[in-house]
């Protein structure tokens, strides 16, 4: 059975991904919709698979793990879901992250990069998507990777035929204009593309501030709340 809600959320999230995409000369079908499932259950994945989403965002692996198995075990949609890490990822998880993600768009410092490629030389055939997070803030004990460090960063990914450099993901600050948080990190992307004209994605856009990201730019927007209400366990 649809849950009714839940559709009605999601057409409607789609909806202003559109008008948002029109806004900016692209169409809806230039931004991807990661719907971040995290404190959710399995079974809110199971009626998204029902609506005819498969990209599903998680940043706890402890969360992520089981629910990614369990949704493995009991889908019956048709549909393969792609998991999207997007939550700051310890070293020690790479190893059970790269069994169920796709994609990764956290990739925010040397010392997880380095667990990276030491984990996927072990697993040859794996592959793992990835997306360079930036540190907008200017303060270097935040997390993310300095706009100026970006392309020695980029290199340094590029290293690894394995992992596949998408491009650069942010997350705009509270309290601070979302239009100067988006633009940096179009300016940014824009770098990069110097570097790896492929890498030419922008993850960047939550619920809150998703139509602003999309017109600077964003191809991957990030939505929970908007789509799934209100967290059912914190
Ligand atoms: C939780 C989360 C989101 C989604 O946030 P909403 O405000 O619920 O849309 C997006 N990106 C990251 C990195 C998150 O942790």
């Amino acid at each position: 059975m649809v849950n009714q809600e839940l559709q009605s959320r999601l057409i409607e999230v789609q909806s202003r991904i559109d008008v948002a995409a029109t806004k900016s000369g692209r169409s809806k079908d230039d931004v991807e919709l990661i719907i971040v499932t995290k404190n959710n259950p399995a079974q809110l994945v199971f009626d998204l698979l029902e609506l005819g989403q498969s990209n599903f965002g998680e940043n706890r692996n402890q969360e992520a793990e089981p629910k990614a198995l369990e949704v493995a075990k009991g889908n019956t949609s048709g549909l393969t879901p792609t998991w999207h890490f997007v939550g700051q990822l310890q070293s020690n998880k790479v190893r059970s992250v790269l069994e169920y993600a796709a994609v990764l768009h956290s990739l925010d410092r040397l010392s997880l990069l380095t667990e990276l490629k030491k984990q996927l030389a072990k697993e040859p055939g794996l592959r793992l998507s990835v997306f360079i997070e930036l540190n907008l803030t200017g303060d270097a004990n935040r997390g993310g990777v300095q706009p100026a460090n970006l392309l020695a960063f980029a290199e340094q990914v590029l290293e690894t035929p394995q992992l596949e450099l998408m491009g650069v993901m942010g997350v705009a600050g509270l309290g601070v204009s979302p239009e100067g948080e988006f633009q940096r990190i179009a300016d940014a992307s824009h770098n990069l593309r110097s570097l790896a004209p492929e890498a030419k994605y922008i993850s960047a856009g939550m619920s809150g501030d998703f139509e602003i990201a999309i017109e600077f730019g964003a191809t991957h927007a990030r939505i929970g709340t908007a789509i799934t209400g209100p967290r059912q366990y914190p």
